[in-house]
C-alpha cells in the first residue's frame, strides 16, 4: 500500500491472486527464491501522457492518457484501452495485472497491458470522439507496434474508436500493420472478434455446467451490462436455450419476465449502439418489461448470473441474495465484477464460479488470432474463428480444472491464477535476473 498509494483496485486484484498463489509458490521454492511474484506485481513500464483536443465549441480540452505495459515475458504486450471518466492509473494497473495471467491462460504468445484515458465519451459528438481518438493516438503511437504492444478496445472503446485510432496510426507511422485489434473487417479485423468475449464467456459456462452433466436448457439467467460483452453473452445464451431475464446500464437494470429474445436483443442493440440512450427507453416498446433506476439485477430469481458490465458491481450482499434465490453458477464477462468478499461467499457455498480472467479470455484470444491473420495477410471465416474460440475456451477450462480441482468442487480462481502464472513465471526464470 505504501508502494502503490491510492490504487485500491490494484491492491484488490493482487490480493485475490496472491492468496491462491502463495501456497503454490511455497510448494515450488524455485519461484520463491527468484522473487517471481514480486517481479510480476511490478509493471515493466508505465507511460503517462497529455492528450489535448478541441471540442465542438472551440474550447481546448486536456485529458490524461496512460499505457501500462505490465509484463512482456511471453509475447508482445496486449490489452485493451478504456475511455471512461473513472479511469485512473490504479484501474489500469489492476486490469493490466489481470491481463498478464489471462493472456497466458489463452495459450497464445501474448504479454499483458492495459491503457486508456479519463476522457468521458458520454454526450460527446462523433466529431469530438474522432478528434480525441486522433489526439490520443498521436501520442500513443510512439510506444506501440505490431511486435511491441498491440492495444484493443474496452469500456468506451468499440469498433468506431478503434477505427479512428487505427486510421491515425497508419497515417503518422506510415505503415499498415496489425497494431490494434478489434479492427473493422474491411481493414484487417477478424471475423467473430466482436462476438468473442460474450460468446467465449458462455462457452466457458457451458464447460462448467458439463462437469455436472448439466446444460443451459430452460435455465433462467441474469446478465448485467448492455455493451459489447453483455450483448453477445445474451445472444449466445438465447441460442443455447437459456431464458435471459435482464440487462443493465449505468442508470439501472431492465427486467423482462418473458425473456429477451433475438428480436428484443436487436432493439437493445439499436438503443445502445446506434441511438446511445438509456435502457429505460426499452419499456416504451415493451410495456411488459420494467426498468429499475439506480439498481443492479442481482435480486431477480435466477439459475445463472453473468456479470458483464464493470468492476465491483456485485458485492457480498448481492452474492448472498443470488445464492438464496437458487443461483448455481456465476460466470464473469467483465473484469473483477465481484468484490473479494462476494467471491468468498461463492466459495463458501461451493457454487460454480468462473472468474473473469478465465471466463472472458475469449476476446483477447481472438485478438491474438487477429494478429496471426494480419501477419499472414489473410482472413479466416466466421465459422473457422468461432470453432477456434470454442477450442480455446475448452483448453482454458481444462487448465483451470488441472490446478483447481478439489474434492467434489472446482476452485476456478485457484485454477486460473496458477494456470496463468506458471507459464509467465517459467519464462522469467529462464531469462535470468530480468
Ligand atoms: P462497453 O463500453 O461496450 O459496455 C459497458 C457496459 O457496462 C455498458 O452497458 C455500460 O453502461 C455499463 N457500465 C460501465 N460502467 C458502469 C458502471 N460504473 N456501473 C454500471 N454499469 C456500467 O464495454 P465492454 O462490454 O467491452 O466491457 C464490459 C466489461 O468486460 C469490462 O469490465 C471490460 O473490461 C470487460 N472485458 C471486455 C472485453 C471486450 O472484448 N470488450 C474483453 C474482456 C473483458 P452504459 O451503457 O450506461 O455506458
Amino acid at each position: 500500500i505504501r508502494r502503490n498509494p491510492g490504487q485500491p483496485e490494484f491492491h484488490q486484484a493482487v490480493e485475490e491472486v496472491a492468496e491462491k498463489l502463495i501456497p503454490f509458490i511455497n510448494e515450488n521454492p524455485k519461484y520463491l527464491d527468484a522473487s517471481i511474484l514480486e517481479r510480476m506485481t511490478e509493471p515493466d513500464r508505465v507511460i503517462s501522457f497529455r492528450v489535448t483536443w478541441m471540442d465542438d465549441e472551440g474550447n481546448i480540452r486536456v485529458n490524461r492518457g496512460h499505457r501500462v505495459q505490465f509484463n512482456g515475458a511471453i509475447g508482445p504486450y496486449k490489452g485493451g484501452l478504456r475511455f471512461d471518466k473513472s479511469v485512473s492509473l490504479g484501474t489500469l494497473k489492476f486490469l493490466g495485472f489481470e491481463q498478464v495471467l489471462k493472456n497466458s491462460l489463452t495459450t497464445l504468445p501474448m504479454g499483458g497491458a492495459k491503457g486508456g484515458s479519463d476522457f468521458n465519451p458520454k454526450g460527446k459528438s462523433e466529431a469530438e470522439i474522432m478528434r480525441f481518438c486522433h489526439a490520443f493516438m498521436t501520442e500513443l503511437y510512439r510506444y506501440i507496434g505490431k511486435d511491441t504492444d498491440v492495444p484493443a478496445g474496452d469500456i468506451g472503446v468499440g469498433g468506431r474508436e478503434v477505427s479512428f485510432m487505427f486510421g491515425q496510426y497508419r497515417r503518422i507511422a506510415n505503415e499498415y500493420t496489425g497494431v490494434l485489434t478489434g479492427k473493422n473487417l474491411a481493414f484487417g479485423g477478424s471475423n467473430a472478434r466482436t462476438e468473442a468475449t460474450g460468446y467465449g464467456s458462455v462457452y466457458f459456462a457451458k464447460e462448467m455446467l458439463a462437469v455436472r452433466n448439466d446444460d443451459f436448457n430452460g435455465k433462467k439467467t441474469v446478465v448485467s451490462g448492455s455493451g459489447n460483452v453483455a450483448q453477445y453473452t445474451v445472444e449466445k445464451l438465447i441460442q443455447l436455450g437459456a431464458t435471459v431475464l435482464t440487462v443493465s446500464d449505468r442508470g439501472g437494470f431492465l427486467h423482462d419476465p418473458d425473456g429477451i429474445d433475438a428480436e428484443k436483443l436487436t432493439h437493445i442493440q439499436q438503443l445502445k449502439n446506434v441511438d446511445r440512450v438509456s435502457l429505460g427507453e426499452y419499456v416504451k416498446k415493451d410495456p411488459g418489461a420494467t426498468y429499475t433506476e439506480g439498481q443492479r439485477p442481482w435480486g431477480i430469481k435466477t439459475d445463472l448470473a453473468f456479470p458483464s458490465a464493470t468492476q465491483n458491481e456485485l458485492d457480498e450482499k448481492d452474492a448472498e441474495t443470488l445464492i438464496t434465490n437458487g443461483c448455481i453458477l456465476v460466470c464473469e464477462g467483465a473484469n473483477m465484477p465481484s468484490t473479494n468478499k462476494a467471491v468468498k461467499v461463492f466459495e463458501k457455498n461451493k457454487i460454480m464460479y468462473g472468474p473473469g480472467k478465465a471466463a472472458n479470455a475469449g476476446g483477447v484470444a481472438i485478438s491474438g488470432l487477429e494478429m496471426t491473420q494480419n501477419s499472414m495477410r489473410l482472413q479466416w471465416s466466421f465459422e473457422e474463428v468461432d470453432e477456434k474460440l470454442q477450442g480455446i475456451m475448452k483448453k482454458i477450462h481444462a487448465k483451470c480444472m488441472k490446478y483447481g480441482q478439489e474434492d467434489g468442487w472446482v476452485d476456478y480462481v485457484k485454477g486460473a491464477n496458477i494456470g496463468g502464472f506458471v507459464k509467465v513465471a517459467d519464462a522469467l526464470l529462464a531469462y535470468g535476473v530480468i
